[in-house]
């Protein structure tokens, strides 16, 4: 079993300015709480996160990371709870370990296969730190490392499995590659034992055979950069048995047929000389057309940069060669993590601003690459937080839109069960429809047979399916609504002048309206009276022309129809959206001003369109709810409206002209004013102002209290 002293002494090397004591201390408190625990190999559980910190320390991490790698298991094996370990190692601590615990309980196992793509992204969307992510890889790494402890051989192969799927792959997206390779050949060996040992045998015997060809390479390759004048260190590595594998199970090659099992490894000091030894190693040997790659000029966007060429060697045979600097080198085998390792002088995070920043340019760049990996995809997830990865009770993966609600997801089920729902349970506790869903929740949504959908849920939903479903059902019930309106004023209207609408309709009269009018049916054009977009008299009008010459005042009507008409082009400037419903004529009532801000309804007026009162206007209470319809201020007012204040004075004299001066301050008009003076000597004003919203009146009316002497204003309702 390590020992801590040899961690210490590893971190003391290459931080020696590190703050070793929380280590020791975090050391102490794991051996405490994991006490009598014991590992399947036999060993005391502590061996576990000692064996996980020390392969931190061999990746250069922080102090921090070292800490809560000590501390990894402790929340979800042990009593302690994270506040503890807050209070004993602080929030940073404590931030990474509750992180790798909540990894922990994700529900995995079910499906592995088909969710392995979800589960990957939830994995890196819910460790906002890269930290957490680098202790789970350094965890699974140390379990795999123990697998053979295992005595269920399918137990064994399920993890190797969810290892294959979901570890090795996070890894390779880090650019860890040490890490992927050392997964995945433990991996492959538990989940295909006969293949594995099949690929072992024929390695061993190719590095039996291939000596002397590796060696002529090797010294080829060293009197050619001898020559150049270019120092470099030659390395040659077999590939692993999974690569192997892989290549000749998805090219459908023998083992024979895989030239690349050996790679040869040229690092150099520089990246010209990078670029000089690719000439002479072009000049020694013919390269195969289109395998040269230039992954210095555009780095893979997890950091891996080399230049890679494939050649025809000595004995005619393929020889692939990597070229790149030993930094280059560096990062190729620890990837993110030797941008997160310590460095002198630097803080972590410090460094790590600028190593996102770089991340996220080669995000935004990335059509430039060629062959971007997936690492791309999921990277984003983490830096631009966009996404939420919730469960379904069946523990099946959805993905939403950050600050999706239940709603968002109850459509993503299924649009039955978005119209259905009435309420939800995000792990098990009932939470009100607007309630934004996060990472990792589990959902079970409420439906009640026969509920509809509610307007309101427009102001919360996020995802486009929702949003449509709600709409259109929406609109078809304001359609239906409004037909039926149309229907009924239309037959009153005829009546009074003495006709009969539908037997207009039958005798095909209406349908020629509707055609002239551009409708495609008598439906559309009956809901359009409705919606009050027209009205029954143009529509009579247009049917029996004869009737309106005979009585002048319809041709009064047909000029305010026109007035109307002329109204309707400048809608988008009325500051009022009709929900669910657009291009809709809107007009604001007389009674009660409303003004952007204030709480409004809508009144469908009899062959006027839509009209807007406030909402507790006295008027409104007095009319029919069948015509009221929901209507709300559109985001870009740029007109102004009418309203009408009292002021209250204790004089007078002079105070009108300092009233209007604050008035025009703020950019208002005044369009009437009126001044009562009462015995008292008290003044009353009435103004009626134009303003765009009641923030614009809320602020003038506190600033003209600021006047002297006045000692009251209020808005009214209508200038008495
Ligand atoms: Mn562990």
């Amino acid at each position: 079993m390590i020992r801590i002293t040899d961690i210490l002494d590893k971190i003391e090397e290459y931080n020696p300015e590190g703050d070793l004591d929380i280590i020791d201390r975090a050391y102490i408190y794991s051996a405490r709480v994991h006490e009598g625990q014991i590992r399947l190999s036999g060993e005391p559980y502590l061996s576990h996160p000692l064996e996980v910190a020390d392969i931190l320390a061999d990746m250069r991490l922080d102090v921090e990371s070292i800490a809560a790698a000590l501390l990894h298991d402790v929340i979800e094996d042990t009593p302690a709870t994270k506040e503890d370990i807050e209070k004993m190692f602080g929030p940073g601590v404590a931030h990474i370990v509750s992180g790798v615990t909540k990894l922990s309980a994700l529900p995995f196992s079910t499906k592995i296969a088909q969710q392995a793509e979800s589960l990957r992204k939830m994995i890196l969307a819910m460790a906002d730190d890269i930290r957490v992510v680098l202790i789970k890889l350094a965890d699974r790494i140390h379990n795999m490392r123990t697998l053979k402890y295992h005595r269920i051989p399918e137990k064994q192969a399920a993890i190797a499995q969810e290892t294959l799927d979901i570890y090795a792959p996070i890894a390779a997206r880090l650019g860890i590659f040490w890490i992927k390779y050392e997964l995945e050949e433990i991996a492959f060996f538990y989940t295909l034992k006969d293949e594995y040992e099949r690929i072992d045998v024929l390695v061993n015997k190719a590095k039996d055979e291939k000596e002397e060809y590796i060696k002529e390479v090797n010294e080829k390759l060293h009197d050619k950069m001898k020559e150049m004048g270019l120092k470099c260190e030659i390395k040659g590595r077999y590939k692993q048995h999974y690569s192997i594998y892989q290549k000749m199970i998805s090219q459908n090659l023998e083992f024979d047929e895989v030239y690349d099992i050996i790679a040869f490894r040229i690092v150099l000091d520089t990246v010209p000389n990078c670029y000089a030894a690719l000439g002479a190693i072009h000049s020694l040997w013919k390269p195969i057309y289109n395998k040269i790659k230039d992954y210095i000029g555009n780095p893979k966007p997890n950091m891996y940069q080399s230049i890679h060429t494939t050649v025809v060697g000595p004995k005619g045979e393929r020889v692939e060669i990597q070229i790149r600097t030993s930094d280059m080198d560096r990062i190729a085998e620890s990837g993110i993590a030797a941008h997160w390792s310590y460095k002198e002088g630097t803080k972590v995070d410090e460094g790590a601003g600028e190593l996102f920043s770089w991340i996220r340019k080669l995000v935004e760049n990335q059509e430039n690459y060629n062959d971007p990996d997936e690492f791309l995809e999921n990277v984003r997830i983490d830096l631009y937080p966009d996404e939420v990865y919730v469960f379904t009770p069946q523990g099946e993966i959805k993905t939403l839109p950050k600050k999706a609600t239940p709603v968002d997801f109850a459509y993503l089920i299924h649009t039955e069960v978005g119209a259905e729902c009435t309420g939800a349970k995000v792990n098990g506790k009932l939470v009100p429809l607007p309630h934004q869903l996060k990472t990792g929740d589990k959902i079970e949504i409420v439906t009640t047979k026969g509920h509809t959908p509610s307007p309101d849920w427009l102001n919360f939903v996020k995802t486009v399916k929702a949003r449509t479903k709600i709409r259109s059902w929406i609109n078809a019930r304001e359609k239906e609504r409004s037909y039926s309106l149309g229907r009924e004023i239309c037959e009153k209207i005829f009546r009074k002048k003495n006709q009969n609408f539908n037997a207009l309709v039958k005798s095909g009269e209406i349908k020629k309206v509707a055609d002239t009018f551009g409708f495609k049916s008598i439906d559309d054009l009956i809901a359009h009276v409705g919606f009050g977009k027209l009205t029954p008299l143009q529509i009579l009008n247009k049917a029996l022309p004869e009737l309106e010459k005979q009585e002048a005042p319809e041709v009064k009507a047909g000029s305010i129809l026109q007035k109307l008409v002329g109204k309707r082009k400048k809608k988008d400037s009325t500051g009022i959206v009709v929900k669910g419903l657009n291009d809709i004529l809107v007009r604001f009532s007389k009674c009660c001003n409303p003004l952007p801000g204030d709480p409004i309804i809508g009144y469908i007026t009899q062959g006027q369109g839509v009209t807007i009162h406030r909402k507790g206007c006295v008027n409104v209470m007095k009319m029919s709810n069948e015509r009221q319809i929901e209507v709300q201020w559109s985001n870009e007012v740029s007109e102004s409206y009418p309203a009408n204040i009292k002021v209250r004075t204790e004089d007078r004299f002079g105070l009108l002209a300092d009233i209007a001066s604050v008035i025009s301050k703020h950019k208002s008009n005044i369009v009437n004013a009126k001044t009562e003076t009462q015995e008292t000597g008290l003044g009353l004003f009435y103004f009626t102002i134009l303003v765009e919203s009641t923030d614009q009146l809320r602020k003038i009316m506190s600033d003209i209290r600021k006047v002297k002497k006045v000692s009251d204003v209020k808005r009214i309702i209508r200038v008495e």
